[in-house]
């Protein structure tokens, strides 16, 4: 485009975006909640465990009262199909996978992971976070002080050649990983970072790969589902299984907030977990427990589940995709992947174009996850990236909310261009 053909185009996205502000707009497209129309298809979970079902668990343990520090059976063997390990490597938490994520860390800060010094003790430990990902995996690692160290998300995961290279460190102690429908790019780690990720021998001996896999149910479509490698199964075959913890939580097939989390480990990993367990709490939530189980029944309950929720998704995530490709499409002005499955749609706009399309948004009546919180300490380096998460708001409010977004990105490069040539 000419400067005068940028000042034309700036002129009727302005006109357009002030007669978005005259609206009066109040939407929210900031966290990836599920809305009510979500929540609403596990609500039969709730009348599972009651006086006229009992509370006992299949092998007789009444679930009102203490004790089962590990959790039930049948919520372990749900979790073990779930992750693709054997039910005696699970552990069953309470209500959140974040929660147990925030006590490893803190465990292995203040005490050391099995047997090792704390990471308090040995120097300005670091964590690999690769970019862009989850905001409060970061808020753990930083409020511990432990340094972060970005490194690149490709198309197939982290770049692994610069992850080889920084666990030569053996300050480096760990890093987080969403490697299924990753939050927020949406990419699966493919089967060779999985297995480079299983054979790594990283110089800390206490170095942890926290695999948080949230997503791993969670499939948009039945004809196009990302697959993920086992990271336990490949790592056992290299004799590495300590080297990683795997977390999920039904957070998003059942109730967030309400839901049960699970850990998966290593006999030591999960040892060594319990050893601090068993002073942390007397045993978590197993009436939720034995809801969960009594509800899905087995791993197919969970499978049928996730299809109903995904009838509802489904639409919200083509709109959104969708709108993206009408507006953006070709104006090279805008990166996104083309998800099928989790919660996020990640986009990368022009350099220097995030805070300012936040901001815009914003002052339009429209909040989205800040600018920079995909990244560690809230800073984008480029200040590109965008987080998107449709599975809130009614379709009608999502689709305000596109239109406007994809009018923001392209009046912020716009009016970009129009800077770089003045
Ligand atoms: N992990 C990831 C990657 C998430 O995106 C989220 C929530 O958005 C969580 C964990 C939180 O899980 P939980 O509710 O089990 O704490």
């Amino acid at each position: 485009m000419t400067t005068e053909q940028l000042r034309a185009r700036q002129q009727a996205l302005r006109a357009e975006y002030e007669a978005f502000c005259a609206r009066g707009l109040h939407l929210d497209l900031s966290r990836g909640k599920p809305g009510p129309d979500l929540l609403c298809l596990a609500d039969g979970m709730l009348d599972c465990v009651s006086e006229k079902t009992g509370y006992l668990t299949e092998g007789g343990v009444d679930t009102r009262n203490y004790g089962v520090l590990d959790g039930i059976p049948e919520a372990k063997r749900l979790f073990a199909d779930i992750l693709g390990v054997d039910p005696d490597n699970v552990l069953v938490g309470g209500n959140s996978s974040l929660n147990l994520m925030y006590d490893y860390i803190a465990t292995a800060y203040a005490k050391g992971v099995c047997g090792h010094e704390p990471w308090s003790r040995q120097g300005a430990v670091k964590f690999l976070c690769p970019v862009p990902g989850y905001d409060r995996h970061f808020a753990i690692t930083e409020f511990f002080g432990i340094e972060m160290i970005s490194v690149p998300m490709t198309a197939a995961g982290p770049d692994m050649d610069a992850v080889e290279q920084a666990v030569r460190d053996p300050l480096v102690k760990g890093m987080w990983c969403i490697p299924m429908y990753s939050n927020p790019t949406g990419i699966t780690f493919s089967d060779d970072t999985v297995r480079r990720l299983a054979a790594m021998t990283p110089a800390a001996p206490d170095f942890r790969i926290m695999w948080d896999n949230a997503y791993c149910m969670h499939h948009l479509y039945d004809d196009r589902q990302d697959h993920l490698l086992n990271l336990y199964r490949e790592a056992q075959a290299c004799g590495h299984e300590d080297n990683l913890i795997e977390f999920t939580s039904t957070s998003k097939i059942s109730f967030p907030g309400a839901g049960i989390a699970a850990v998966a480990a290593s006999p030591n990993n999960l040892a060594d977990i319990k050893k601090r367990l068993r002073v942390e709490t007397i045993g978590y939530d197993k009436i939720n427990m034995l809801r969960h189980a009594r509800y899905f029944g087995d791993i197919e309950g969970v499978r049928e589940q996730m299809r109903r929720r995904a009838q509802v998704l489904r639409p919200k995530f083509d709109l959104v995709l969708n709108t993206l490709e009408e507006k953006l499409g070709g104006l090279e002005i805008a990166a996104w992947t083309k998800v099928v499955g989790g919660y996020f749609v990640s986009v990368d706009l022009l350099p220097g174009c995030a805070k300012k399309v936040a901001a815009l948004m914003k002052d339009a009546g429209i909040v989205i996850t800040g600018a920079g919180a995909t990244f560690p300490y809230g800073v984008d380096p480029n200040d590109a990236n965008l987080r998107l998460a449709p599975s809130y708001p009614p379709i009608e409010e999502l689709a305000v909310s596109m239109e406007l977004f994809c009018l923001c990105a392209e009046l912020a490069a716009v009016e970009q261009r129009l800077t770089e040539v003045a």
